[in-house]
């Protein structure tokens, strides 16, 4: 079974898909496998990897709800990623899912389908703590909180951490928060730079990042892929690509030997 990151924050904005999306393409850069999956009824990492939601047959909401096989629901992806996809419909999971017995490990258990087939497996939350979200962090190996370095107050940071500590007693012991990744980090700036200082000591949880704020992430989706491609030496490519050599040590998973291209004679 591949790692599984659940990437969360009930704020909006804070660049959870982009991070997904990111991430996603900095780890399957170095060889590894990855599905992304698309927990959002908004369907924002969907669109991100150049899919029309209309145009999706079988999604991740027929996974949860009418036990849709995850491999035909799986479609292929730019920069060698798949995603799971997800259409607006998914806003009714929820209510679909309340009267299910074990409802909270649905995902989970649609994901030990095809666990085996990937190294890693990450999943774009929407911006609540809703079922869809438990059903992510009950999924889960470890979270990815990311949140804008700029913001004096993290509310929400703390309930995340709450809710995280209600799954770890009754849903996933197994659940550990990787990281905070702060994003749209602005070096220039005093008070970010106090609020990047602050943080790891109020939350008492690693820091990853940061990620500097840069208008390439929002042109990035517009030219075709993730900023890995569209700005590959940008210093925003070269911040997910560290976080993915994190992630990466801390799994103690090399980077698979890339094969020489042989030549043709
Ligand atoms: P979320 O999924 O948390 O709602 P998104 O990933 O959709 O957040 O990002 C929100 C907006 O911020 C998007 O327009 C995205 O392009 C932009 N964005 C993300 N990361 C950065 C960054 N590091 N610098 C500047 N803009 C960013
Ligand atoms: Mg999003």
């Amino acid at each position: 079974m591949g790692r599984i990151v659940c990437v969360a924050n009930q704020k909006g904005g804070v660049a959870k898909t982009t991070s997904v999306v990111s991430l996603g393409a900095a780890l399957a850069e170095t060889g590894l496998k990855v599905l992304l999956v698309d927990l959002d009824p908004q369907s924002s990492l969907t669109f991100a990897l150049g899919i029309d939601p209309d145009d999706v047959e079988i999604s991740v909401t027929d996974v949860l709800t009418v036990g849709a096989e995850v491999e035909s629901a799986v479609l292929p992806a730019p920069e060698k990623l798949e995603v799971l996809p997800a259409t607006l419909d998914l806003a009714g999971a929820e209510s679909m899912l309340l009267p299910v017995e074990n409802r909270e490990f649905v995902l989970r258990q649609a994901l030990e389908q095809v666990g085996s087939r990937y190294d890693v497996v990450i999943l774009d939350c929407s911006p609540s703590l809703g079922l869809l979200t438990i059903n992510a962090l009950a999924a889960a190996d470890e979270l990815v909180v990311p949140l804008q370095a700029e913001m004096l107050s993290h509310r929400g940071v703390g309930q995340l951490l709450d809710t995280v500590a209600d799954v770890n007693r009754l849903l996933n012991p197994r659940l550990i928060v990787r990281g905070l990744l702060p994003t749209m980090y602005d070096g220039r700036s005093t008070h970010a730079r106090a609020v990047l200082a602050d943080i790891g000591e109020r939350y008492e949880l690693p820091v990853l990042g940061p990620v500097p704020r840069s208008v390439r992430f929002a042109e990035a989706p517009g030219l075709g892929g993730s900023i890995l491609v569209t700005s590959p030496r940008s210093a925003g490519a070269k911040a997910y690509r560290d976080v993915a050599a994190a992630l990466m040590k801390a799994w103690r998973v090399a980077a698979p030997a890339v094969k020489k291209a042989t030549r043709k004679a």
